[in-house]
Parts: C-alpha cells; sequence; structure tokens
C-alpha cells in the first residue's frame, strides 16, 4: 500500500502502520517481548503507546531500570551497555512499533541521531537539504561541509523540481523536516523521495519528524528511509530529558545505524531509556490536547490580523498537503508583527508562556527564533531564506487555553501590537491587514 495516511486518522492507516511490524522478533537481536498486537487484529497508535508487555521475572508493570554497565558471563545477549541494555532495547522495540519502522535506535539526543545517520556520507557525497531548517541540523551540516568535504545544497524543499534539479548520482541523502520552523512551510515527502529514488535508487531519505511526531506522521510509510526525532520534544513531552530516535525498515540500514552508535558510544542511557518509554506513554493524551489548545490560539490571532502561519488553519497555503501526509497539525505555530521591538516586548511581557527554546512539553512556550533558536544561523543567511526577524514562536502546551490566550492578550496589549477596544482589540502592525473581527 502506497496511499498516505488519511487527515482523519482512519484505521486503514494504522493498520497499514504495523504492517511490517516483526511480531515474533526474530529479524533483531533477542529483546523483551514486544507489546504486539495479535494475528490480524491491529490496536490503534493511542493503545500502543501505553500498551507494552516485558519479561521481567516479577511481572513489573515499568520496565526495570537496568542500571548497570556490564553483565557478566560469555555469549549472552547483552555484555556491555555501550553495546546493548535491556532497558533501551525494551524503548527501542516499543519505538519500531509506534514508528512504523522494523528497527528503532535510542541515543543520547537528536542531534546525536543525526550525527549517526550523517555518519554513512563519505567526503564528495551530496546532500540536499532545505532552507529553513532547524538551527542545530544547520551547524552540523555545515561542520559536514568545512570538515568533512560533503558538498550541501540547500534548496526550497517546498518544490519538489527544486530537488529534482540537484538529484544526481552523488546525491547520498536528502534531508528532509516538515512542518519546517519557525516558517511552517510543508514538504511534499513522497513525491521529494520518489524522485530521488527514480534518479538516484542508493541515496537515502532521512525525515526529521520532530515536529509532529509519530502519532501524526509516520514519514517510512511515505517513502522515507530514515526517520529521526528528537525525543527531547513530543516523545519526552516534559522536558526532562534529552534523547534522539533513529528508526528504518532496511535491516543493513540499521545494521549501519547500529555500528555507529555502538563504535561511537552515544546509546541513550538506561534511565534516561526508562524516561522516555514513560514520556511516550502519554503521547496521544497530551498532542490531542496541545493541538486543540494551538487551533484555537492560532484562529484568534488570525482573527485579529496577524499572519499566523500554522497548518491547522485552512489559510495555510499548503493545508491539503499537509494534511494528505499527516495525521493532524501538530502544536507549534508563528506569527509575525511587523516589528521587532514589538515582537521582543510581546514575547517578555507573556507571564504563562515561559520563554524558552524547543517545542514540545506540556507547558506552553514562546520564542523569537531569531534571537533564540535560530540564532546560529547568520543574520544574511536568514535575510537570504526570507526568515523574518519579528517572527514569533508560539509552542501550545496543555494548559487551560483561556488562560493561554487572556495571557498573550495582555501580552499583546502591553506591548502596543493592538489597539485596545472595550473588550477586544485588532493588529496594528501586523502585514496582511485582513479586517479585524469584533474590534470596534
Ligand atoms: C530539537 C530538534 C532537533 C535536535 O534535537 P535535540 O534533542 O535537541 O538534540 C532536531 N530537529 C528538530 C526539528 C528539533 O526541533
Amino acid at each position: 500500500m502506497s496511499q498516505a495516511p488519511t487527515a482523519s486518522g482512519d484505521k486503514s492507516s494504522l493498520g497499514k502502520a504495523f504492517q511490517k511490524l516483526d511480531l515474533e522478533g526474530h529479524d533483531l537481536p533477542p529483546s523483551p517481548a514486544p507489546s504486539s498486537p495479535r494475528n490480524g487484529r491491529k490496536y490503534a497508535l493511542a493503545t500502543e503507546l501505553v500498551y507494552t508487555e516485558g519479561t521481567d521475572q516479577y511481572n513489573a508493570s515499568s520496565v526495570p531500570i537496568y542500571q548497570s554497565a556490564t553483565f557478566k558471563g560469555i555469549g549472552n545477549e547483552y555484555d556491555y551497555t555501550r553495546s546493548g541494555n535491556p532497558t533501551r532495547t525494551h524503548v527501542e522495540r516499543h519505538l519500531a512499533k509506534i514508528m512504523s519502522a522494523n528497527r528503532a535506535l535510542v541515543v543520547s539526543s537528536g542531534m546525536g541521531a543525526l550525527d549517526v545517520i550523517t555518519r554513512v556520507l563519505r567526503p564528495g557525497d551530496e546532500v540536499i537539504t532545505g532552507d529553513d531548517l532547524y538551527g542545530g541540523t544547520n551547524r552540523l551540516l555545515k561542520y559536514l561541509a568545512t570538515n568533512g568535504g560533503i558538498i550541501v545544497h540547500h534548496v526550497d524543499t517546498t518544490d519538489p523540481e527544486a530537488v529534482r534539479r540537484f538529484v544526481n548520482a552523488k546525491t547520498a541523502m536528502v534531508l528532509l523536516e516538515t512542518p519546517t520552523n519557525p516558517l511552517i512551510k510543508i514538504v511534499d515527502i513522497p513525491s521529494i523521495a520518489q524522485i530521488t529514488h527514480a534518479t538516484n535508487p542508493s541515496a537515502i531519505v532521512a525525515v526529521d519528524n520532530t515536529m509532529l511526531s509519530p502519532i501524526l506522521s509516520n514519514p517510512l510509510d511515505l517513502g522515507a528511509d530514515i526517520v529521526y526525532e528528537s525525543g527531547t520534544k513530543y516523545l519526552s513531552g516534559h522536558h526532562d530529558l534529552m534523547a534522539g530516535v533513529i528508526a528504518v525498515n532496511d535491516a543493513a540500514l540499521g545494521d549501519k545505524m547500529y555500528f555507529s552508535i555502538n563504535a561511537s558510544g552515544c546509546g541513550l542511557s538506561p534511565f534516561d531509556s526508562w524516561l522516555l518509554l514513560r514520556g511516550i506513554k502519554t503521547l496521544a493524551v497530551r498532542m490531542e490536547k496541545q493541538q486543540s489548545n494551538a487551533m484555537r490560539i492560532a484562529s484568534f490571532l488570525e482573527d485579529h490580523g496577524f499572519r499566523v502561519r500554522y497548518p491547522g488553519l485552512k489559510s495555510h497555503p499548503q493545508y491539503d498537503l499537509h494534511h494528505s501526509m499527516a495525521r493532524g497539525a501538530g502544536a507549534v505555530l508563528s506569527f509575525e508583527t511587523g516589528d521587532v521591538t514589538v515582537s521582543e516586548r510581546i514575547v517578555e511581557s507573556a507571564q504563562l508562556w515561559a520563554i524558552s527554546v524547543s517545542f514540545g512539553c506540556v507547558n506552553s512556550l514562546i520564542s523569537m527564533p531569531c534571537r533564540m533558536s535560530h540564532a546560529s544561523i547568520d543574520a544574511k543567511t536568514r535575510a537570504e531564506r526570507n526568515m523574518p526577524e519579528d517572527i514569533i514562536r508560539l509552542c501550545v502546551g496543555i494548559e487551560d487555553v483561556d488562560d493561554l490566550i487572556d495571557d498573550l492578550s495582555r501580552a499583546l496589549v502591553q506591548a502596543g501590537a493592538v489597539t485596545v477596544s472595550v473588550e477586544n482589540f485588532r493588529a496594528i502592525n501586523a502585514p496582511s491587514t485582513g479586517p479585524a473581527s469584533g474590534a470596534s
């Protein structure tokens, strides 16, 4: 089956998600028994997230933390935690199922995951990637271009034809992120995967799925060869650990990833593996609430005349494309005020909204990417990539949505971004000046 999951998240798309699941575990090193659906019966993702089965001798409901560097004996399943640890294996098996993958591997951070993935590159290899990338991704690619002889092409990946122009026999990897952040641009994964593989079957299409998480999107089902995520964000959900996840279907590719992890020693620690597993169990409820809050807030800002970027809004130019690939819009949005100082004042005036980088946490965050998460991209490059310096990013949490809107309203008024009317207001600086609803 090649059709994309539908926006309504119908059962067939979820069934498909487990098509390649290695139910018996024969294709992998022995590990704690997977929490597998029975033959022919598929559980929905929300069920799979919380359902885990172990082989624990005491039937512990929560997987034990094997806080041990070594394991005694010769030729056993585990000998040294850099190479393998039962707690880590358990979360890996759990994630493989949820990410619709044959194999998942967990490492110490999202950037650690990209580091492992890019270790398959050789000097002279070409990488095609986007022009609105996560700042850390940009930095690592720049390092590889400077020190590793890798040729990196930054193109507008929202246009598959732009990618086509660069794919050739030397293309080793196409690295995609969707939605991008903070510009919230959507990238057509199936088209780009098809274009890439048709021209160069050995090129790897890797997708950073951090913005959506497996509850909303499974890029491996859309034609990607590798999907990776920062587990620091939605998967963990509480900003209390750093982790990275890599998932693949191809066994040889999985072995290559494992080799680098074992060789460099970046596998996730037993305690963090356990903490990650705990976070994953509430992913569905968190995302549901965060997403509905985000939708309310995006509509609120749009209604007041701000230019809002959020794939949940019909006004998003790639609304249909996004929903052809994903089961929801996520909980990260951005908006512009038209004035950098006004934006700075809004961010500083917010109380409930914490000023912080990152996203995916249960509490709401506000930031100015050009000052924070994307500051490692120099101003000139930001300008070339049409990144508005005044853009504000909101990462919506699980709080009461009226409290969030109330706090944001107050910040907008304090910053002078809106003119106050009796009980409503409208944007005065926003670039797109649609009629403000309810304003006097
Ligand atoms: C945070 C993030 C990363 C990096 O993950 P870390 O866990 O912080 O190393 C990569 N890609 C995206 C889209 C991210 O948001």
